[in-house]
């Protein structure tokens, strides 16, 4: 067993001498008999929530409507969840209630993958009632039960079909495909925050060509937001794009720059994906910066003004659309400039109005132009220096 288990096993040790079941399920199931490293643990049980807080003395109710209560007792958090059956979806997206049941068996019947609905014992001992340990071995990603009822009850299931492809370097089977191409047109139903999160886990995950391929083939790219004009770009990145990409703002605008957006249509096409602000900044500046790069080295202002770890982004994008890696040269020239911040200009606006220029919005312009004079190298970064360069510049209008 990883450490991670050893050290909750005493948890489930401890639902299990109170009389109920308590199994690890989930992703870290599935990652340790791939011999992945996990990065959470998840533990369900037939004891009910309300139970669960009697047996630990540090709980915390992080989603008690849904039965997960998180335990604090031994040191790291510990989410359990009570066995659910998810009946009745009336939205094609979450179930109108959960209810709780006491049965492993109708807990794993809900789940999406049969590689994501093994469970394993406190001892170790696996629980495998869809063959899940047969497709963890062939390298397949199978709907638990009918694959047409499962993407009809919760749409985002395609998406996590299409990132589990890539992450894992797994196939889906041929009926599981099938439904995702008969029910591809419900993605448009599920929140955009949900499909994000999926996109960019699969843009970012181990072969994102393989995710991609099967969102063309499946249709499924038809029903993400602003993606309907985008075939020819799509089809040139499932061929382009070999491996992961290393970061969230590095996927929004290799797929920005791809679909040929300016700076404009890059903010109403996040916006629509429901990023963040800083988000939508950082994405711009890449994309003006890989634009650059896929033809140039970045100037002394442009790679000042996009700053060096998203000058490295941007080149991350050129690279992957064939552009020759310029990393050492951007560390270098990142490394020459005189300045990497407005702060570090060696002479402020009071110094300006002590040598009697007045202040308003032409102080601001001097100060402007000083700031870019310093990062271009037209003037040494040196007190005296930039207040004759002020004074030559005032005396110019
Ligand atoms: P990761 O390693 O990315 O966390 P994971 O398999 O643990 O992968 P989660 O999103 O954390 O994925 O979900 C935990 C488990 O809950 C899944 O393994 C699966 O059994 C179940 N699950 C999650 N989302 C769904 C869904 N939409 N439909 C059915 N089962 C789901
Ligand atoms: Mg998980």
């Amino acid at each position: 067993l990883p450490r991670d288990f050893e050290l909750a096993r005493p948890v489930l040790q401890t639902i299990e001498r109170a009389g109920y079941e308590a199994y690890f399920v989930g992703g870290s199931v599935r990652d340790t008999i791939l011999g992945k490293s996990i990065h959470d643990v998840d533990i369900a049980t037939s004891a009910y929530p309300d139970e669960i807080k009697h047996l630990f003395k540090r709980t915390v109710d992080t989603g008690i409507e849904h039965g997960t209560v998180m335990i604090l007792d031994h040191g790291t958090g510990y989410e359990t969840t009570t066995f659910r059956s998810e009946s009745t979806y009336t939205d094609f997206r979450r179930p109108d209630h959960v209810t709780f049941v006491r049965s492993l068996a109708e807990d794993l019947k809900r789940r999406d993958f049969t590689i994501n609905a093994l469970a394993m014992r406190e001892n170790g001992e696996v629980i495998d009632l869809f063959d899940g340990l047969t497709d963890l071995k062939k390298h397949h990603i199978r709907a638990v039960g009918d694959p047409q009822e499962r993407f009809h009850e919760d749409a985002l299931r395609m998406m996590r079909a299409v990132r589990f492809a890539s992450q894992l370097d797994f196939d889906i089977v041929p009926a599981t495909e099938a439904a995702m191409t008969d029910h591809a047109a419900l993605l448009a139903k599920i929140a955009v925050e949900r499909t994000q999160v999926e996109l960019l886990k699969m843009l970012m995950g181990r072969t994102p060509q393989r995710g991609l391929t099967v969102m063309l083939s499946t249709q499924l790219w038809r029903y993400c937001p602003d993606f309907a004009q985008q075939e020819t770009a799509l089809t040139r990145l499932a061929q382009v794009l070999t491996h992961g990409v290393s970061s969230e703002v590095t996927a929004w605008a290799l797929l920005s720059l791809s679909f040929g957006f300016d700076h404009g249509q890059t903010a109403t096409f996040l916006k629509h994906w429901k990023t963040s602000n800083q988000v939508i900044t950082d994405v711009q500046a890449v994309v003006t910066a890989a634009q650059i790069l896929q033809t140039q080295d970045l100037a002394a202002w442009q790679l000042y003004q996009c700053g060096q770890a998203r000058s490295l982004l941007a080149n991350e994008v050129a690279v992957i659309l064939g552009a020759p890696d310029r990393t050492t040269a951007l560390t270098q020239a990142a490394a020459a400039l005189p300045i990497h911040d407005k702060r570090e200009v060696a002479l402020t606006g009071k110094d300006l109005m002590q040598a009697g220029i007045q202040p308003g919005p032409q102080l601001g312009q001097v100060l402007a132009v000083l700031e870019r004079q310093v990062v271009t190298g037209q003037v040494a970064n040196q007190k005296a220096a930039l207040l004759t360069q002020a004074l030559t510049l005032v005396n110019m209008k």
